[in-house]
């Protein structure tokens, strides 16, 4: 993959860097940001990254991911902002405004949908944002270390649904094989990424799988969450990670949807498919974006609209 060398030479020419990623952030998005923090410093760049929400406990095998900030109340000024795994601007929420007053914008990412929204942009439709970010690193000359390859293995196994989704080739197994060249704890990641479940995240699993409902002939299945399920349970929407893939592999089902209440009457949803739709094309009719196999949106209205407006889009599809 060749990035394109005024991305390198602007990274290498720059001083004070701010990098950006997705709010409700996946292993993709801290991944490739705590990867670049650990290898700007390492190149004598200071460096913060921003994110609106609040980073989950469970990613606590990444070691810098406490440094991680929410809005930049020192006032500091940066020469270059860098977007990482964001696919539009509005997904870096509240800290598009910062985003915004930084003179110089790169954007590194890997999403089908896509917004060009920075002054440099490399997007790159494969596996994940750490797979380009791996060839950014190699062209910039930092040399890997166990920190820098922890964190694009998480980028990698996450996003490839742990080398499982059809975004996974045979260079994505090829950039893992050199990760592993490191010392990488593969057992705390996969056990913190995929296994690990607390009380809280079950009960909400339950409530969510008990409201489970199909239309269009079972083509479409739905489950969903509503703000009192997170009161009851005390589980936090990072806690809903993974629940679609409970429905995504029913036999009948070619779009699997997973709504989730996350202020009165605004649903964030995911969209996933057994592959034989394009659910980015579902998702950008309602503003979102992603991928073929996984994409989300915002949506506004009861649960019985919101499955009702889904319902009639997915009537073109399935
Ligand atoms: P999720 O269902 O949240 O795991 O997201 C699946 C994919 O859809 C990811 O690649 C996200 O980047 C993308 N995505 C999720 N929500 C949105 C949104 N509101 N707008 C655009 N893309 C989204
Ligand atoms: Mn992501
Ligand atoms: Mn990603």
């Amino acid at each position: 993959m060749k990035i394109n060398s005024d991305i390198i030479d602007t990274i290498k020419k720059s001083k004070c860097i701010a990098l950006f990623c997705h709010t409700k952030p996946d292993g993709d998005a801290l991944g490739s940001s705590c990867a670049m923090k650990y290898v700007l410093e390492k190149i004598g760049k200071e460096c913060d990254i921003y994110c609106e929400s609040k980073i989950p406990e469970h990613y606590c095998y990444i070691s810098n991911y406490k440094c991680i900030k929410q809005t930049n109340d020192k006032n500091k000024k940066y020469d270059l902002a860098i977007a990482l795994d964001c696919s539009d601007k509005k997904r870096m929420g509240e800290c598009a405004k910062l985003f915004d007053k930084i003179p110089f914008s790169i954007k590194i990412d890997h999403h089908k949908t896509n917004e060009q929204f920075a002054n440099l942009n490399q997007v790159e439709i494969v596996s994940s944002t750490c797979e380009v970010l791996y060839y950014v690193i190699n062209q910039l000359g930092v040399e890997l270390d166990d920190n820098i390859a922890t964190c694009l293995y998480i980028g990698l196994a996450s996003d490839t649904g742990c080398f499982m989704h059809d975004n996974t080739t045979s260079n994505t197994h090829e950039i893992a094989s050199k990760l592993l060249e490191y010392n990488i704890d593969i057992n705390k990641i996969h056990y913190y990424e995929f296994k690990r479940r607390t009380r809280a995240q079950l009960e909400l699993l339950h409530i969510c799988l008990g409201n489970l409902s199909f239309a269009l002939d079972d083509k479409v299945a739905f489950i969903h969450l509503k703000l009192t399920d997170f009161e009851k349970t005390g589980a936090e929407q990072s806690d809903t990670l993974g629940f679609v893939n409970y429905i995504s592999n029913v036999d009948t089902t070619k779009v699997a949807v997973m709504l989730s209440e996350e202020k009165p009457n605004l649903f964030a949803v995911s969209f996933r498919t057994n592959g034989t739709v394009d659910v980015s094309k579902i998702a950008e009719t309602f503003g979102g974006g992603g991928h073929k196999m996984a994409a989300g949106a915002k949506i506004f209205g009861g649960i019985t609209t919101v499955k009702k407006k889904i319902t009639d889009v997915c009537k073109d599809f399935v």
